[in-house]
């Protein structure tokens, strides 16, 4: 088991339980965590709900290191259907949830931990948070669901997929990713403080709000972009599949020195 979660005073509250391994993300994970979204989702009794990860960092990413067929079972139709899956439609959906949902971000939240924090409606981040995409260092133009430019604006997106570098709690807060910054110590408590805030509202209000925000963004084409995005993304797999064989492992060991 890789997810704890538990309900209390309205909020169900999702915990990411990999520490060890800084909360990295392998298949079992992530379906474990689309299991408590739908949980949370249909349970009557919950009207906020609360994603955080237990330990130093919110999440590392994709675990690298999960594990993955044989080399020449790995084609590029492989890539595209395990990614649209637990990648793209899983973060989607959890998005979509029709009640209000809050991440707390502490530590290092690197590439796939963006898919879990980014759909989240409200963010709470400690003051040692860094936000980063260094998939480009793969040949790859940034992670499978493209927040990127919604979440930080054009000019900022293209700088942190052009260097790689991290975006801090502050900066995050700055540009609007981020509602609010607090001490590491308080993280989990600010973040019940605003949920419980939240659980007392009328639900089918929270739950209209929410669409009207999520409508708007959607009209505006962030559907239509995080698809057509998501293709851009496979090309970047299909090349360096073409060139390396299947390139996350070779590259990250390279990846991980230029991002520590
Ligand atoms: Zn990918």
């Amino acid at each position: 088991m890789y997810i704890r979660y538990e309900v209390a005073d309205k909020i169900a509250t999702i915990t990411l339980d990999r520490p060890q391994a800084a909360n990295a993300q392998n298949a079992d994970l992530l379906d474990e965590l689309d299991a408590a979204w739908t949980r949370a989702a249909t349970d009557d009794e919950v009207a906020v709900i609360v994603l955080r990860g237990e330990g130093k960092h919110f999440s590392a990413g994709h675990d690298l290191k999960d594990r993955w067929p044989a080399p020449k079972d790995i084609t590029l139709e492989w890539i595209y259907q395990t990614e649209s899956r637990r990648y793209l439609e899983y973060s989607l959906r959890w998005r979509n949830v029709p009640k209000p949902s809050i991440a707390a971000v502490q530590g290092r939240c690197i590439a796939g931990g963006l898919l879990l924090c980014w759909p989240c409606d409200l963010i709470v981040a400690a003051e040692d948070a860094l936000f980063s995409d260094p998939v480009v260092f793969m040949g790859i133009g940034g992670v499978e669901y493209h927040g990127h430019t919604w979440e930080l604006g054009a000019r900022k997106a293209k700088e942190i997929l052009f260097t790689g570098r991290a975006v801090t709690a502050r900066e995050a807060e700055q540009v609007g990713m981020v509602n609010k910054v607090v001490a590491r110590e308080e993280l989990d408590a600010q973040t019940r403080a605003l949920a419980t805030t939240i659980a007392a509202m009328p639900p089918f209000g929270l739950r209209q709000a929410k669409r009207a925000v999520n409508q708007t963004l959607d009209v505006q084409g962030f559907y239509a972009a995080i698809q057509s995005v998501f293709d851009v993304h496979s090309t970047g797999h299909g090349n360096a599949l073409s060139v390396n064989g299947f390139p996350i492992l070779m590259a990250l060991d390279e990846m991980k020195q230029r991002i520590e």
